[in-house]
This record gives C-alpha cells, structure tokens and sequence, in this order.
C-alpha cells in the first residue's frame, strides 16, 4: 500500500522508501509498538510504500490554553498587549460556559492531532461565575476522552488574583497533573511564586509557570523558580513558560540564571507565535521580540520545549493549534535551524512533557509522523499539508489536501497560470 492510501486504524509493519530525515533512514519498522530492527519486524501489519515522504518524530505542544481557545469573536475582537488581553478576560470570562470550554478545547485537541501533536500540555484558569472550577472538569475529561491517542496534561493554575488556595484544593481531586501560576502578574512575585511551589509540593505535584512574561529585564521569576526547586525529586516537573525578561538582560545575568536553569532541572517553554503578538506595542521601530535566546538556552544544557499558547483567544488573535506554524516561527524570529526548530517542537517537548523518546531508533515507541516533504525544511515551509500521524505503529489520525480547479491543468494556453495539483486526491 502507498502511504498516501493510509487511513485511521491501519497497523502497519513497515515503511519503506523514506526519504531519510533525523534519524530515520529510508525504512522503520514496527513490533509490538516499538520501532524494531528488519528481522524482528512483526508481519501482521501493513508493508506501506512511503516514497517521497519523510517520517519525523511527533510533535507536542507544551503550552496551551485550550479554555480559552476560539474566544477572539465573541469576545469582542479585542487588541493590545498583555495587560488588555488579561482586562477582556476579566471582563467576559464568566460568561464563558463549561460546553463552550469543552467544545473549543475539543476543536484544538483534534485540529492538533491531525497536525501532527500527540502531547499537548494545557493550562487552565480558576473562571469567573458560578462553577470556577469548570475548566479543569472539562480538560480533565478530554484527557480521557483522547488518552491512547493525544496525551494532554491539565495544568491547574491559580492566579495571584485567587486569593487563598481553597479553590485549588477543591480541585485536586479533578485530578490536575501539574500546578501552575503567574508569579510576574503579582506584587509580590516571590511570594507567589513560593505559593504556588509549596502548593505542589504540598500535593506530590510538579510546576509549570507562566514565568517572566514581560520584557522588564528586572524580572528574575526564572532565578527564582531554578533556586526554589533545585532540591525536587530528578522526576518531577519544573517548567517555566515564556522567559521573555531573558531577552532584554545582560550576558552575565542571562549566564547565571541559565546555569541555575541547568542545574535544577527546570525546562524552559519558549512560545512564539503569542509573544510576538503581546510583547512590543509601545515600541514602534525597532520592536523588541518577545522571545527569549534560544539556542543559548540549548547550549546552557537546558531541555527547551515550545507551545502554541494562544488559539484565536484575546491573547492572539490567530494561532491554529500546528506546532508546524510555531516551529516555522522558531526559525524565522528565534533564529534557529529548521532541524532544532523541528526537535525542539518535539523531542524537547517530549522531554519536558516526561514521554519516552520517539527518534525512531530501535526500542522507541513506534510514534512517527509521517510527511510528504522533500526533508524538514520544506515540511516547515509549505507547512506541508499531507501528514499521517501513527502512535504505537497504528495510524490514528490523516489529513490531506484536496485541490481541485475549474481549469484544466492540460491546456497549453496559460502555463503560468495552471495550479499544483501536486498532493491532489481527487
Ligand atoms: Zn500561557
């Protein structure tokens, strides 16, 4: 069978005819849900021809906010920086109901999944009304709703704004799989930041914080986090998000707080897409990024994972759930290669998320996207359409692009005007 013909629900024994990309040479085979060696390859599966596509490792978006997705419209259609994006929220949040957070979480989490994403780590609010503990309901269930097929992580994220922590312990038996917080959103950022961590170490839980999301460079949140965990378990979580100070400080301090990143553990989640939005508004010309330096991080030893954030909420309005888009970003404004923009979006991710590796070497999970590309490069820059996405040797989910025309792509009379019908399949 040609890869193109693949459809959810085949197993598949072998690929073959790969473009080698990372990794990956021209064939992977498949046992028993791992990637196996030729001779071990379990026969019961499909023998799939796969030339002129190549099989990268699965993407994971590590930041989202899937309670919020799909807001932008009915919130007003607001613009602005962090601050007013924060203010629409306040204002409109408590109309947003339990079915509207399920369904908008639900259109990301399969938007995401034919992309390519079998990890998403979402972060939800405490929401305004009746019920503030609707939005971690709602996640934890599509946890279990998609489980086997997208991995999704509940972040419960108390903000300063909270007050004490009754609500969050009234949520730990929704089951939350990490703590999370704001702490540069607070007045008195420390205090919080110690909050939030002794409210996870209270419960065996790790943290992923929203952390110096701002580009004031006396924003020390990350110092801080690597200091106040450092003494964890090797196993659980510590993540920071965002890091945006680090790209307005000065090489010594950025060299300390990384080496103290380093040393305790803690993975730093860069997100691109909304921090290019919401950072810069007072700055016309020469308008600072928003995105911390990237491959100094890497170089620094510290596991670096990116995320989508925003979907169509007040915080961006664009952003489309494919990390295809946020890994391109990676390379057009973080100035990273298309290869370490690809692993960052998923073996970094992966790392920070806690999964096992997916490279497709012997004894990995037997997770690939599949791509109809030339190599990587091309993957990130035709945000290339054709995807097949396989877990555990299984294809779980398709997606193709259909192009059709009212021209017929055979008439010698205007060439220049004859579309691609180049990954067509009707
Ligand atoms: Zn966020």
């Amino acid at each position: 069978m040609h890869a193109e013909l693949l459809a959810p629900g085949h197993r598949i024994s072998s690929l073959t005819g790969l473009t080698p990309a990372g990794d990956v040479g021209e064939t992977l085979c498949f046992s028993q849900g791992s990637v196996a060696a030729e001779a071990e390859t379990d026969p019961s599966g499909l023998t799939v021809d796969a030339t002129d596509w190549v099989a990268l490792p699965p993407l994971a978006d590590l930041h989202a906010h899937l309670d919020k997705d799909y807001t932008w419209t009915a919130f007003g259609e607001p613009e602005g920086p962090l601050e007013d994006a924060i203010a629409c929220w306040a204002e409109h949040g408590e109309h947003h109901t339990y079915r509207a957070i399920k369904a908008g979480a639900r259109r990301h989490l399969l938007a995401a999944l034919h992309s390519g994403v079998t990890a998403v780590r979402s972060h939800t609010n405490f929401h305004l009304g009746d019920d503030p503990l609707r939005g971690v309901r709602a996640l934890a269930e599509l946890r279990t709703e998609f489980a086997g097929v997208v991995d999704l992580q509940v972040v419960m994220a108390p903000g300063p704004w909270d007050g004490p922590d009754d609500l969050g312990r009234a949520g730990i038996p929704l089951g939350p799989d990490l703590i999370g917080g704001f702490p540069h959103l607070a007045d008195d950022p420390a205090a919080d930041l110690e909050r939030c961590a002794a409210f996870a170490e209270e419960f065996g839980l790790g943290i992923d914080l929203h952390t110096d999301e701002t580009l004031d460079a006396s924003s020390v949140g990350l110092l801080q986090l690597a200091e106040r965990t450092r003494h964890w378990p090797a196993g659980r979580i510590r993540s920071a998000g965002h890091c945006v100070s680090l790209s307005t400080q000065d090489d010594a301090t950025r060299a300390r707080t990384l080496a103290a990143v380093a040393a305790a553990g803690v993975s730093i989640i860069t997100n691109p897409l909304t921090n290019l939005y919401l950072q810069g508004w007072q700055h016309p010309v020469a308008t600072p990024r928003g995105i911390p330096p990237l491959r100094e991080i890497m170089e620094a030893g510290v596991t670096l994972a990116a995320g989508g954030d925003n979907v169509q909420d007040p915080f961006n309005p664009l952003g489309n759930a494919d990390m295809v888009d946020v890994a391109c970003e990676l390379v057009t404004a973080g100035h990273l290669t298309p290869a370490e923009a690809w692993h960052v979006s998923s073996h970094g991710g992966r790392a920070t998320f806690g999964l096992p590796p997916a490279r497709g070497l012997v004894g990995d999970v037997a997770d690939v996207v599949l791509v109809r590309a030339a190599h990587t490069a091309e993957a990130l820059a035709e945000r290339a359409p054709d995807r097949v996405v396989i877990r555990a040797g299984r294809v779980v989910a398709v997606r193709r692009r259909v192009v059709s025309s009212v021209l017929d792509p055979h008439s010698p009379s205007d060439p220049s005007s004859v579309p691609t019908a180049e990954g067509a399949m009707q």
